[in-house]
């Protein structure tokens, strides 16, 4: 299920960004990608700190257990699941009211069906790509220009 095969390593990797360039509306990134050096451990979840193989600064990372790591992905895919039911249910109760009712629908009701079809897209695509991508591995995980580190997964 999902994308990766859980081994004993994590297969995300951790990236040192080395430089960023706008070309128009695309900005192109060029990370150096190392191995996260945190075995898996048989339950829970392990810390190990790291030192960035290129600026030796301190990162740490939380890796889970593979029975960790397929509750998460098991979330993931409820929470994707939730949010498709809201849609669907949104979607069709909309179609319903605008072919059943002469008046115009009730205004709060209707922002609330928008909300929960929208939403729940929103929700879905979400879970969704969580879902495929879950590895198990947490830890800094925003580009902060240049020297930021982020996962790759
Ligand atoms: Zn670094």
């Amino acid at each position: 299920m999902g994308k990766r095969q859980l081994g004993q390593h994590p297969q995300s990797r951790y990236a040192h960004l080395l430089s960023s360039e706008r070309n128009g509306n695309y900005t192109e990134y060029r990370p150096a990608t190392f191995e996260i050096p945190v075995e898996r451990p048989p339950k829970g979840c392990q810390s190990c700190t790291v030192a960035c193989e290129t600026c030796r600064t301190s990162l740490t990372y939380t890796v889970f257990s593979i029975p960790a790591t397929r509750a998460r992905r098991w979330a993931w895919l409820l929470t994707a699941l939730a949010g498709s039911a809201s849609m669907l249910v949104s979607g069709l109760t909309i179609q319903h009211l605008g072919g059943h009712h002469s008046g115009e629908p009730d205004e709060s009701l209707s922002g609330l069906l928008a909300l929960g079809s929208v939403g729940g897209f929103i929700v879905a695509a979400v879970g969704l790509s969580f879902w495929w991508y879950e590895d198990g591995v947490r830890g800094p995980g925003r580009l902060m220009g240049i020297g930021g580190h982020t996962i790759k997964r």
